[in-house]
């Protein structure tokens, strides 16, 4: 498969706090990568540095041929819309419908129809389980349900990527296994997905590959056989033995 994403010698301070360390890995298109590490390892700051939501301190995120860390913020804003992201918390505008929230970005940013942008949201809704809800207002939705709008509004912009900094984080449990159905059935429709997670059990079941983070490095990669079964370094086993 083609590489769809290459980080190279990547680098992130904040001040003299150094949390990501030389960086170099390969995301081919069709891949389910989960990211995984303690708390404070630098996963976020990995992730956004990827759509360059931080500014990486050095090295190169190459996306579509062409250098995020080196281009034009009109450049970058354009590249950006083809990866879609999906946080923590869901951020949808609240005082927009759910048909709205998700028809926005199509509508403003690409210029696309009134009539398609709604067709399409109405698709999107159909495949997180939402076709009765394009109306309502996220207020009255639960938390899986708004962080499955989330990803309908990312999806909406055709991206050829989607980011996930745990998404299921901040939900109820109860409400955890809709939204990873949603991301299970996305993967396998082919998406190339970057999930940071400590859903250890969506790890092992859908990803293709491990990569376990620890102190800005990525300590240890391998597939969720692999790793869960065989993990190579004290750091990645001490971590398995407080998650498993
Ligand atoms: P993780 O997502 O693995 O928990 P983060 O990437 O959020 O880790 O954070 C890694 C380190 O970077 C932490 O020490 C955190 O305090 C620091 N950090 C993250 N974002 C910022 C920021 N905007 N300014 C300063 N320090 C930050
Ligand atoms: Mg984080």
């Amino acid at each position: 498969m083609p590489n769809l994403i290459e980080i190279k010698n990547l680098e992130k301070s904040f001040g003299k706090n150094q949390v990501l360390k030389n960086i170099n890995e390969v995301v081919e298109k069709g891949q389910v990568i989960c990211v995984i590490g303690p708390s404070g390892s630098g996963k976020s700051t990995f992730l956004r540095c990827l759509n360059v939501l931080e500014k990486p301190t050095k090295g190169q995120v190459i996306f579509e041929n062409q250098d995020l860390t080196n281009i034009s913020e009109t450049a970058l804003n354009k590249l950006r819309e083809r990866m879609g992201m999906v946080f923590q918390s869901f951020n949808l505008f609240p005082n927009m419908n759910v048909l709205n929230n998700i028809k926005l970005a199509p509508l403003k940013v690409k210029m696309i129809s009134e009539i398609e942008t709604t067709k399409k949201a109405h698709e999107l809704l159909e495949q997180v389980g939402l076709a009765d809800k394009a109306e309502q207002f996220p207020a009255n939705l639960s938390g899986g349900q708004q962080q499955r709008v989330a990803i309908a509004r990312a999806l909406a912009m055709n991206p050829e990527v989607m980011l996930f900094d745990e998404p299921t984080s901040a939900l109820d449990p109860e409400m955890v296994g809709e939204v990873l159905k949603v991301m299970k059935d996305l993967a396998e429709s082919g998406m190339t997905m970057i999930v940071v997670t400590h859903e250890m059990g969506f790890a092992k079941e859908v990803a293709n590959q491990v990569w376990f983070m620890d102190e800005g490095f990525i300590q240890e990669k391998g597939s969720p056989n692999e790793f869960f079964v065989n993990p190579k370094t004290k750091r990645a086993k001490e971590f398995l033995s407080k998650v498993l």
